[in-house]
């Protein structure tokens, strides 16, 4: 069992993204090679909205299936597709032996290319298209879904937001994986309105490091809605403005106490964005003084 399990939880697993260049696929085999010794529960591969990655994550996902003992759990979106290509991606992920699918909605294009040919409106419409696939082929994929504790932009009124969740999860999402946040006050509301809504598959929360004065600006962007608490910002801003190496200490020990709190409240699961590094994920898990996830998860049985 690769995905969450409340009785065995938490889980600990890293996002990668599959790289386009010799050198990042050099780069990132040394990153798996020194994460690995910290046996993540699973690991998960990006994939470009509308296909634009679609060889390079099944190559990924393939490569790790092959090489490592990690079980792997490719995204999928879902936005622009036809409903006989997502089934033959799945037909290829079945041979491949991937068990797991994060079955998200993905965002268009802001020129709205390719959309015309889409099937799919949301995440919710992939979840039931993965299941229908699993019905007629005797497929088993198990199903993770995405959430947002500080709210979609789509989706202002965050009732609405959680009744979409919801649908998911009826639908038939096995787990929820967060966008990152910062502020572990808004996960742990969050995490009881899910509870209260009827929501009780596992929650793995994201955790992204900051590591650079840029990757705030960008991070804000990606992630929008997402609050940098006073208290961060402060401590980013007592850095100064040309010491990249502060920035990355703050938002490294930021992160690490976010774990430690989540694992004092019982998180399911902590997911890493990586951005394809390992230095702050090792350093996160040398400060919690966890050796592997599996340990972690057997201190927890
Ligand atoms: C863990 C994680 C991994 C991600 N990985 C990738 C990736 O690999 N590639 C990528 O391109 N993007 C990725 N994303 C980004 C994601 O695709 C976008 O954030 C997208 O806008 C939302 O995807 P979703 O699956 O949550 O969509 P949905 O669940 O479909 O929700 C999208 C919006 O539609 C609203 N909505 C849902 N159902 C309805 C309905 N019936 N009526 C009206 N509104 C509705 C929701 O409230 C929400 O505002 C990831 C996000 C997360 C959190």
């Amino acid at each position: 069992m690769i995905e969450p399990d409340s009785s065995v939880s938490p889980t600990i697993s890293f996002e990668f993204f599959p790289p386009s260049t010799p050198k990042g696929w050099a780069n990132l085999d040394r990153r798996i090679t020194e994460l690995e010794p910290l046996e993540p529960s699973f690991v998960s591969v990006t994939y470009g909205a509308g296909g634009s990655m679609r060889e390079r994550t099944h190559d990924l996902v393939v490569r790790l299936l092959q090489e490592t003992e990690i079980p792997a759990v490719p995204h999928l979106t879902c936005v622009g597709h036809t409903g006989a290509e997502i089934d033959g991606i799945l037909d290829r992920y079945a041979m491949a032996g991937v068990e797991t699918i994060l079955a998200l909605r993905g965002d268009a294009p802001r020129d709205g290319a390719g959309s015309e040919r889409g099937e799919f409106e949301f995440a919710a419409d992939l979840v039931r298209h993965i299941q229908r696939f699993n019905d007629r082929n005797g497929s088993s994929f198990r199903i993770g879904v995405a959430g947002f504790p500080e709210g979609h932009p789509d989706t202002p009124n965050t009732l609405e937001g959680m009744a979409h969740l919801k649908a998911k999860v009826d639908a038939g999402a096995d787990w929820i994986c967060t966008q990152l946040f910062f502020d572990n006050h808004a996960f742990l509301d969050w995490r009881d309105r899910c509870r209260l809504e009827g929501i009780d598959v596992p929650i793995i929360a994201g955790i992204m490091p900051i590591s650079t004065r840029k990757s705030v600006v960008r991070m804000a962007g990606l992630a929008a809605g997402t609050v940098f608490p006073a208290s961060l910002q402060r401590a980013l801003g007592r850095a100064s403005l040309d010491d990249e190496d502060a920035i990355a200490e703050v938002g490294l020990h930021w992160a690490s106490e976010q774990c430690r709190d989540l694992l004092d409240h019982e998180v399911d699961g902590i997911h890493f964005y990586t951005l394809n590094k390992s230095d702050a994920t090792l350093r996160i898990h040398r400060s919690l003084g966890v050796r592997t996830a599996r340990s972690l998860r057997r201190a927890n049985l």
